[in-house]
């Protein structure tokens, strides 16, 4: 089991098991399962749950930047579109991947997860210690 929480885990993209492989084979893409200590990623389904904490935070912190920056520079609607949407598509992806990261440690800690995947996680721990007796 990991040294690290499980939500310095998911901040920094490292395994739930070890804390020591990488959780994601892409930006937002997890992979399928530990370099470090073989731990299967493939029952991995948070669902919404990330994007919804993330629109959460973009609704509650940007969202009220951007119409107070137009506000203050009176400047044409369009502008503030215009500024604010790059900024809204990077810090939602950026979010996603660290919520993503976040909500899968927890998942995996507290043995969070759907039914199916507790039945495939048993199944291979079960097919891992037949590995190791042959
Ligand atoms: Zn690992």
């Amino acid at each position: 089991m990991s040294a690290n929480s499980p939500v310095e885990n998911g901040l920094k993209g490292l395994c739930p098991e070890c804390g020591e492989g990488a959780l994601f084979s892409g930006f937002l893409k997890f992979a399928n399962c530990c370099e470090a200590c073989d731990a299967d990623y493939t029952i991995e389904d948070a669902g919404d749950g990330p994007a919804v904490f993330v629109i959460f935070a973009i609704g509650i912190f940007i969202i009220p930047l951007a119409l107070a920056f137009s506000m203050i520079t009176k400047l044409h609607m369009i502008w503030t579109i215009l500024l604010f949407t790059p900024i809204i598509i990077l810090v939602s992806l950026y979010l996603l991947r660290l919520m993503r990261g976040i909500m899968f440690n927890l998942q995996w800690t507290n043995n969070a997860i759907e039914h199916r995947a507790v039945k495939h996680r048993a199944e291979t721990v079960a097919h891992s210690a037949d590995k190791e007796e042959t």
